[in-house]
């Protein structure tokens, strides 16, 4: 959609729900991940990209303590107290709001209540990151309608602390820190334990395309705690013999091979994935500026082969999904995106053939699965701020 007929449209329904206009308009990108499934918790590296597609809310400033937000993308809306938040989670989308309120309060921000209205181009709930853009975007809006300023590493620190802590998902750094320190044209290097970014360019000729497979994520949540705890046990069977080590960020291959006796099979498979996958976001570094097509087609394959058949997170559309995009003209490399179990996948393309590399691999993909599934382009945008 044009950005002015989607200012119109938001702008439009503002008007129905609270009479008037807006006054303020925040804005906050989803993201992919080009390398790195996860090792943000791992305290690793990621390959991150901001995408074009983002979440919008328009919002006016309220006299009183309070916030009611509704969104153009979800039914049910919010309607409750700055100061009484701790009984009021619970109950639906706008959780991610209360929580992104919450977790400023915490860190000691006095807030100022609006009128808001959400609206998103970011797929739900497909490893795009809507529920960062959301809480980034609300973390935007408050500190416009509040009157304070905040870094934007603190910024994606609170949005992780509030999905933590209050929405009870237990996700790593990756998706708001993305989301606040993207940049527009550019791949970023994130360390996942310093917080720090290398802005990565690609070289030119190659498109990044998302292939959502639109199949159900299930058990998304319980499967990522267990890879998660997985991961601390085998911290800590190796921190035994290395005391140094408090992450898989901090493992070598030779030390995991060393003791690959005493670790349970699942465990060791687990850890393998994490080591190597870590390496090959370093290695990323390199070939995406210069474009190798043949070392970038290793590395993403490798990273589906082994989040496959190590780390286990692929799905039976995954792995249809996977053939179709190997099999279209144009395809330089595929991967799983976001935590996997569904959700979506990501290739490099030449740029010349995008379309039809989209045009094939939505009708190899629905032929294979009878599911229609969403293939675009996408280009990386500038971090959350305001909307310009
Ligand atoms: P992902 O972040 O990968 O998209 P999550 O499960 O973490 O998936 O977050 C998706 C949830 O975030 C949605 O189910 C919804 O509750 C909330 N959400 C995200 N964007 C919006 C929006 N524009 N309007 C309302 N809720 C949203
Ligand atoms: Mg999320």
């Amino acid at each position: 959609m044009e950005a002015e007929a989607r200012k119109k449209l938001v702008a439009d329904n503002f008007n129905e729900l609270f009479g008037g206009h807006p006054q303020f308009w925040s804005r906050a990108p989803g993201r992919v991940d080009l390398m790195g499934s996860h090792t943000d918790y791992n305290l690793g590296y990621v390959m991150t990209m901001t995408i074009d597609r983002d979440t919008w809310i328009a919002a006016r400033p309220r006299q009183d303590q309070r916030v009611c937000i509704h969104s153009l993308n979800a039914a049910g809306w919010g309607d409750f107290e700055l100061e009484t938040l701790e009984k009021t989670r619970g109950c639906n989308w706008t959780d991610y709001v209360r929580g992104t309120a919450w977790a400023l309060q915490q860190a000691g921000y006095k807030l100022t209540g609006f009128d808001g209205l959400v609206h998103s181009t970011v797929p739900f709930g497909s490893g795009l990151s809507s529920s960062a853009a959301l809480e980034m975007a609300c973390a935007v809006m408050f500190q416009q309608t509040s009157g304070f300023t905040l870094d934007p590493v603190e910024m994606a620190l609170i949005g992780q602390a509030g999905e933590n802590r209050y929405v009870g998902m237990n996700c790593g750094i990756l998706d708001q820190y993305s989301s606040t320190m993207g940049q527009a044209g550019s791949a970023l290097l994130l360390d996942c334990r310093s917080l720090s970014s290398q802005v990565t360019p690609m070289a030119a000729g190659i498109m990044v395309v998302i292939c959502d497979t639109r199949a159900e994520r299930n058990l998304v949540g319980t499967e990522y705690s267990e890879r998660r705890t997985q991961c601390e046990q085998g911290v800590e069977i190796l921190g035994k013999h290395y005391p140094d080590i408090e992450a898989l960020r901090d493992v070598s291959i030779e030390q995991l091979e060393r003791h690959n006796g005493e670790l349970p099979e699942v465990i060791y498979k687990r850890c393998r994935f994490i080591i190597e996958e870590n390496q090959r976001v370093l290695d990323l570094k390199q070939a995406l500026p210069d474009g190798n097509r043949q070392c970038l087609g290793e590395l993403f394959r490798d990273s589906y082969l082994g989040a496959r058949d190590l780390y286990q997170i692929s799905a039976l559309a995954m792995e249809s999904m996977y053939h179709a995009m190997l099999a279209a003209p144009g395809v330089i490399g595929a991967r799983q995106a976001g935590a996997g179990f569904g959700g979506c996948m990501v290739t490099l393309v030449q740029a010349e053939a995008v379309e039809a590399f989209a045009g094939q691999v939505q009708k190899d993909y629905a032929q294979r699965t009878g599911i229609q599934p969403q293939v675009f382009p996408v280009m990386a945008a500038a971090g959350a701020g305001l909307l310009k």
